[in-house]
Formats: C-alpha cells, structure tokens, sequence
C-alpha cells in the first residue's frame, strides 16, 4: 500500500504548486464571523452535514459498501454514481473541521473510510455499482459508467481530509485507484475519457498533494483527448458530454452543464500547474461565454431540463430555467481557479459572479432549517407547476440522484477559502463579509478583522492589527452597483481603479471604513433575452428579490403583476416594498389589442430570491413586467 506525506501544506481546496496569479489562503485562515455567510457555515455544520450523514444510511449509499463486505444484506440502490454522495459527505466534514475544527465527526469518518477501504479491491478498484452489480462493466461503459466521476470524488475527499487533519488513511485508498487508473490509461496506455468530467479537476488537486507528476499528467491527457469522439455518443449527442469539439477550440458552452462546468475547471487546474497558455485562452472564452450569455441573474446555469444542458446563447427562459444546484456549485470551484489563474476577466468580474451565485442561486437551493434542497432552480414558479423529477414545486429532503445536497454542503464548509487572496505584496478583499483574515506569511503575521452586516447594511470597516512587512497593500474590492464609494482611512479616502480594487496601504493600527450604496435598483436583461423583455428585476447590493404569492393582497396574482413606476422602498427587515397593479387584458390567448395596461396600485412585498419557498408553498417570480400606467 502507497503511503502518502502531505506534500502541500496549505489546507484550501485548489491549492497550487505552481505559483498563480493569485494565491489563496487557508479555510482556517479566514473565519467568517458574522453575517448572512456565517450563520449559513453554522447551519451548515449543525444541521445539513449531519442530514447528509443520515441520508446516506437512508438512501443506501453506506449499504451499498457494506453489502460487498458481507455486512449488509441488502440490494444496491441509487444510481451507479451513488457512492460520490458519500464522498462529498466526507469533503464537507473534512472542510468542516478545516473551518471549525470540529471533533463532531470523527467516529463517522473512521468509520466509514475504514468501510471505504474494505471494499476496495487488490487493484485498487472502489465503485460499488460495477463491483456489486454490473462487474463485467469495468472501464468498458464509460461514457455513462461514471467510474472515473467517482473516483474524482474519492480523490477530493481525500485530499481535503489530509489538507484538514493530516489524516493519509483515504488518502492512501484514492491513490491507489489512481495508480489503477494512470497505469491503464496514462500515458502509454488506453486513450479514454470518463462521460461526467470531475476527474481532471480531481487528479491535479492529487498531484499538489503528493507531488506524483504522474496524476497531473494524466489530467493533462484527459483533457487532451475529450472532444476527439472517445466516447460513444448515441442518442445523448457528443455535446452532451463535451466531447465534440477539442477543449482548446470549445469556445462556447454546451451540453451538460455541470459536466462542462468540472471540465473547465479541471482545465484551468492544468492550466495552473503547466502553464498552458492555450489551455487559459480556452477557458478565458468558455467564461465569457458562461457568464455573458448563459447565466441566470441568479447566477445559476443550465437552460434546458432535457440534458440538465446549457442552451444557447441568450436561451434564458425563468419558469423552464433547470439551473441546477451543482452548476452554480461547479461554476464558484472553476471560477475560483480562473481568478487563481489570472484569466482575462479580471478578479473584479471573478469574484462579482461567485458573489451573485452565492447571494442566490446557492443560498434558495437550501431551506430555512438546512435541511431541505431544489435540485433545480426556476426563476419563477407558475401557480398550477407539476413536481418532476428533479423539479419539485417544493424543496426535498434528498433525492434519488442526491449530487446536490452534498455538493452544498462541501461548498459552504469551503466558504471562506473564497473569501480572499494574496499576491507578493497585497491581500485582495474579494468578498466583503464580517470575518478575521490572518495575513499570509509573506505579507506578516497581522490580522485584518472585517466588521460588516452586509449584505443587509452597506457599513464596512476594516481594522490592521500586528505586524505587516513594509509597502505591502490592502486592495478592496467595490462592487460595480456602488463604485463611487470611496475607502476612507488614515491618509484620506481613495476610489476604485479600472480593475474595481481600491488598494491602500496594509498597515498595523490601520483603520478604514467604507459606505457601500445599499439603494434598490431595477436591472433589464440584454435585449436578445426574449424570455424577459419588457421585465426587470429587483436588486439590492447582491442580492436579487422575488416576489411570492404567499405576500400578496387578494384578488392579485403573481403571474399578473406589473411593476409601477414608483422608487422601491425598504419594507421590514431585508424585503422591499414594491408598487404593482394587474395586467387589464382581453382573456383571449392570442388577440389584436393594445399594450397591456395596469389596473389597481397596491403595496407588494418583495423578499430575497434566497428565502422564498419557506412559508406556504405557491407561485413565485424574480422577472417583474412593466408598464407604463
Ligand atoms: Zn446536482
């Protein structure tokens, strides 16, 4: 067996070797300590992570291990991808404890690693679906096997588990399915690709562990191969899992959101450690192409229900959005790494996207309690929607393909790692949240201590305490909704430059203070985006409003609201007060008549887009027609 010494010491997930653009600190290293991102890493640990822990009994995940060792008598269940709920369970906790450190779990985790590593064969081989069902599958399917998926979900787990504790026991488990897999397919062996990227990503983040340049490159021959037609297409299409066109020239994203969402990241993960210059132009393209035309002002992704696909550009409609959970949790990981990178956007436009994804996208897909999720994330819900699969009118408890719960769960525990980054002479304030920032050796051994309630109150005030190395600075990121805010400190106050950053002196005893604009504004979409035309939606700060027929005045309907042209104004708390009418229209389907005209003026309560579907179930929208009255 491989026995395995940490080979990067930095416990962050995405942790290069190679030194990036932007280098980014430990999950440790930046404690979130007040405020909408730390209560929800709170939650996280009471209630979501041990809900993942009991699902995963629940579900038959575990029984799915146990029945191979003869300790279960039960039938496989879930589907043949089933055993990576377990592992991002194991990266949440690992993550956890990086943040926490919490002892919590530590009966659980010695438990199941040991399960993990019983079941793993003499080659290396854990995938409890080929192994207890379909053993004559191995390596032959792959285009929907998901074979390599799960063991890029191994390989995570393991890695942040030894990044958070030191603990190498699964590590030594991942590596050696990773030995199985660079022995068959590594350079020299079988060209082959798995049909649900993960792998990539998963296989350099090995590599940074233990320092075996074998890992990365046979993340660098995978990515090499996809789009040469490796995998069989059938009725799916070669877009559906990227392999129709090669990285390098894949320009726009297509198919399978979160499948081109890991891919990308996996890339810029190659990117990051070989210096591929062709690679990060790829990926500079696919962003823009992500962000510019694909995204969700919620910042989730994925147009189309059939394929959980991208659509095309501009295709955004709001009640048929898929937006799964897992692309916008794919698109913080991949985005992170182009802002490690340095990719063309810039860090401005970098950190604005995980900012918006965060505020919405991921915070509706998890209740109130923590405990109950949407797999897909509509921008409204109309009053007579069905449940399907995968779309439920309501948040589930877990569902029979269950990637999204646990991918919320590793994602929130990670939280702060994305909070900031440092380059030879700055610390970069990515996220404005309340939170306690030790300061990289490089740059000292201080701390900057951020006291804020925002995103609820635009007051912020940044305090320098301990010792800081001479002429390193702080660079603040402004956020584009509120750039004539100035930074004010002890040498005057200072506005953003061109790159959306105002950097001032990091000095000890510094205090500055900012006003971020907190004003409601109305945002339109590009004019090719049909499916809203004539729309606008509410925004405060981050943070996008919706409005729920539970908060309406009878007889108004949410699907025949128009907004009045009156200022929004601050309701109660964090929801605004709207002025809406109804549409006064014929009832006809299709008729010559004029522009709809609104009739009645009353107060509408808008609340954060994150909360809704938390009171009683019913219709919902983000997008607000208009009309003059
Ligand atoms: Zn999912």
């Amino acid at each position: 067996m491989t026995t395995t010494e940490a080979h990067v010491r930095l416990t962050a997930p995405a942790a290069p070797s190679a030194v990036p653009a932007h280098r980014p600190l430990a999950v440790p290293a930046v404690r979130l300590t007040g405020g909408f991102l730390a209560a929800w890493q709170e939650r996280n640990a009471e209630a979501t992570i041990p809900h993942c822990i009991a699902q995963l009994e629940a579900s038959g995940v575990l029984d799915n291990f146990r029945r191979l060792v003869g300790e279960s008598r039960a039938e496989h269940r879930g589907p043949v991808f089933a055993d990576s709920d377990l592992y991002k369970v194991i990266e949440a906790v690992a993550w956890e404890i990086a943040r926490s450190g919490t002892r919590a779990f530590d009966g659980w985790l010695d438990e199941v690693v040991a399960l993990v590593a019983r079941v793993q064969d003499e080659s290396g081989y854990v995938h409890t679906w080929i192994q207890g069902v379909e053993p004559a599958k191995r390596f032959a399917e792959l285009e929907w096997t998901h074979e390599m998926y799960v063991a890029g979900h191994l390989i995570q787990a393991a890695v942040a588990l030894a990044r958070s504790t030191g603990r190498v026991d699964l590590l030594d488990v991942a590596r050696r399915f990773a030995d199985l897999l660079v022995d068959r397919f590594g350079p020299g062996g079988v060209d082959a690709v798995c049909g649900h990227p993960e792998i990539e990503t998963a296989l350099v983040e090995l590599y940074r562990q233990t320092a075996e340049r074998a890992y990365l490159d046979l993340a660098a021959k995978m990515i090499d191969l996809r789009g040469h037609g490796l995998l069989p297409a059938g009725s799916l299409g070669d877009h559906y899992f990227q392999d129709h066109r090669p990285v390098r020239d894949a320009t726009s994203a297509t198919g399978h959101a979160v499948r081109q969402l890991y891919l990308n990241a996996g890339a810029t993960d190659v990117h990051l450690e070989n210096g591929d210059p062709s690679l990060l132009a790829a990926m500079d393209a696919q962003w823009d192409s992500v962000h510019d035309r694909k995204m969700y002002v919620t910042g989730a992704f994925g147009s189309r229900h059939r394929d959980e696909a991208f659509g095309d550009d501009y295709e955004l409609p709001s009640d048929r959005a898929y937006a799964e959970t897992c692309a916008t949790v794919a698109d913080l990981q991949w985005t992170w790494r182009m802002l490690l990178a340095g990719g063309a956007a810039g860090p401005a436009r970098y950190a604005e996207a995980m900012e918006r994804e965060v505020y919405n996208a991921l915070a509706a897909a998890v209740d109130a309690t923590g405990t109950r999720f949407f797999y897909a994330n509509p921008l409204q819900l109309r009053p007579d929607r069905r449940t399907e699969e995968n779309a439920p009118r309501e948040r589930a408890i877990w569902y029979g393909c269950a990637c999204c719960p646990p991918n919320i769960a590793r994602v929130i525990a990670q939280l702060g790692g994305y909070v900031t980054s440092a380059t030879d002479s700055a610390l970069w304030l990515h996220q404005l949240t309340d939170a306690e920032i030790d300061l990289p050796e490089e740059l000292g051994s201080g701390t900057v201590r951020v006291r804020t309630a925002y995103p609820e109150d635009g007051r912020v005030e940044i305090e320098v305490t301990g010792a800081v190395v001479g002429g390193a600075h702080l660079c603040v990121r402004i956020p584009r909704w509120s750039q004539g805010s100035e930074l004010v400190g002890p040498d005057g106050a200072h506005r953003a430059g061109d790159d959306g950053y105002v950097c001032v002196p990091l000095v000890a005893g510094a205090r500055y203070g900012l006003e971020l604009s907190l004003a409601p504004r109305l945002t339109t979409a590009h004019h090719r985006v049909d499916s809203v035309r004539g729309c606008v939606v509410v925004e405060r700060g981050p943070v996008v409003y919706c409005v729920e027929q539970v908060d309406l005045p009878a007889p108004l309907e949410v699907d025949d609201l128009v907004l009045l042209p009156f200022p929004v104004a601050p309701g109660g708390g964090d929801t605004l007060r709207l002025r809406c009418g109804s549409v006064a229209s014929s009832p006809d389907l299709y008729a010559t008549r004029a522009a709809a005209r609104a009739v009645g003026d009353h107060e509408v309560t808008a609340i954060p887009f994150s909360r809704w579907g938390n009171r009683a179930p019913g219709a919902m929208r983000v997008w607000l027609p208009t009309a003059a009255r």
